[in-house]
């Protein structure tokens, strides 16, 4: 991608008192961005709709109903863009057999994902980005596989965003790999992301970040009538779902029960969205879904792997999960004319705009830690140039105070160690890699800082 450098320049002031950074707003971002078209996100959640139902156990051969007609019609959506691409994108269905007697899928059913991957365009990167939605609809119970379930939202909005970040993106470049899902099984216990993730883990894909969207064009709470369409939650674990005993072990010893990977990613999901999107306000929930819920991003937390939910701020209960009637006056039913598609168009963007900065960042700093020998007041913190990919041409050290959920100061250095006039005991510290056009990588949270070779002697 061309780099324009500081084309156009925002000036962030990190906090009122303390030191500014300069962060630059990639050109080519803001206009894939742009691109995004709430007509056309309309256009894919009335198609999916069409499909009448698409319930795990509706129609697999009928070419215009059911959840066969669905993931035929998702393929070829995202295969218009091979030729665009010029053959990186890959679109493949991902099958998988689940249910049996005494699940909640009473007999064994293969259901299929589509996945387009973007293959990335450094053949030394083996990063990947997953981004996620379901296109799997049900209505309240559990095995009516023929009434109307329109999943408008729940989850076409999600599709229809992929589906629309597949069109922009693929004509694109990007030196990481991009992988879209878009997957079925969801409404049934996960199946179809359990597939994705196990996969992964067998195949040892080098995941760095997992974006599931599920709900994201509701804009109205059914309790309260209020319509706010300018807030979007990304929820994030704490404590990982994954952990071995010498993960949780440097957990403890670094007090990093708010810096696990999937809060990092939350932090620079709000950060590179707000930067890009205007009038949307990410808000960090620091929980891994709803209370007590999961979501296709659940089994690739269960995996080790980085991945954090993005949803709508306010739920309309009346709409989720219920066959389309009037009841009390009331309209049920998740029906398409209650998207509201400048805030799907807005939530796509966030997602653009995070997965494309993190797919032209260089990768992140190796070895990153904190130097413990000596007692002072002051902060060494030392890491190491990434070992793949572009050499970064900076690093921003990011600090905040213990009980600040959010990072507060970015500091832009070129060497791979700083000593800084803040205490490690009453700040944490991040680290960042950096290219000369602003594209920074997910953070790291250093830990002890390794003794450098020369005091090996
Ligand atoms: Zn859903």
């Amino acid at each position: 991608m061309k780099k324009i450098m500081f084309l156009f320049i925002l000036l962030f002031i990190i906090t009122a008192t303390q030191a500014q950074t300069i962060i630059s707003r990639d050109p080519e971002i803001k206009q894939m961005v742009d691109e995004i078209s709430a007509v056309r996100l309309e256009q894919y959640v009335r198609k999916l709709v069409s499909f009448h139902t698409r319930h795990n156990l509706s129609s697999r051969n009928d070419p215009s109903r059911g959840i066969g007609a669905a993931w035929n019609w998702v393929r070829s959506e995202m295969e218009k863009n091979i030729p665009a691409s010029e053959g990186r994108l890959e679109v493949k269905f991902e099958e998988y057999t689940v249910g049996g007697p005494g699940q909640r899928i009473q007999k064994p059913v293969v259901l299929k994902n589509v996945v387009a991957t973007l293959k990335g365009t450094d053949g030394n990167d083996d990063r990947k980005i997953l981004i996620s939605a379901h296109f799997d609809s049900r209505v309240q119970l559990d095995n009516d596989s023929t009434s109307f379930a329109p999943g408008a939202d729940d989850d076409g909005s999600g599709v229809a965003a992929i589906l629309e970040l597949v069109r922009i993106m693929s004509a694109r470049k990007f030196p990481a790999t991009i992988i879209f899902m878009a997957l079925s099984g969801e409404e049934h216990g996960l199946y179809g992301a359990r597939h994705m993730a196990a996969k992964a883990r067998d195949e040892k894909w080098n995941i760095i970040a997992m974006l599931n969207n599920d709900m994201i064009g509701n804009s109205g709470s059914s309790e309260t009538l209020l319509n706010d369409n300018m807030r979007v939650r990304v929820f994030s674990e704490g404590v990982p779902a994954f952990e071995t005993e010498q993960m949780a072990a440097l957990r403890k010893y670094s007090s990093a029960e708010n810096d696990g990977k999937a809060r990092q990613l939350a932090r620079y999901i709000k950060e590179t969205g707000e930067r890009y999107i205007d009038q949307l306000t990410v808000t960090l929930v620091f929980r891994n879904d709803r209370f007590g819920r999961g979501g296709d991003h659940s089994p690739f937390c269960a995996e080790g792997f980085t991945a954090v939910r993005i949803c709508e701020y306010n739920e309309n209960y009346d709409r989720t999960h219920k066959v389309p009637a009037v009841l009390n006056g009331i309209q049920e039913g998740d029906l398409p004319e209650y998207v509201d598609y400048e805030y799907v168009r807005k939530n796509a963007g966030l997602n653009l705009a995070t997965v494309a900065n993190l797919a032209l960042a260089p990768c992140e700093p190796v070895n990153c830690g904190i130097v413990v020998s000596g007692l002072t007041n002051k902060t060494t913190l030392r890491w190491e140039v990434p070992p793949k990919g572009p050499k970064p041409s900076g690093y921003y050290i990011l600090m905040r105070e213990t009980w600040q959920p959010l990072w507060e100061k970015k500091i832009l250095v070129t060497g791979t160690e700083i000593t800084l006039p803040y205490s490690k005991d009453n700040y944490f510290f991040g680290i960042q890699s950096v290219d000369a056009s602003g594209h920074e990588s997910l953070t790291v949270f250093p830990g002890q800082a390794r003794r450098p070779a020369s005091s090996f002697k």
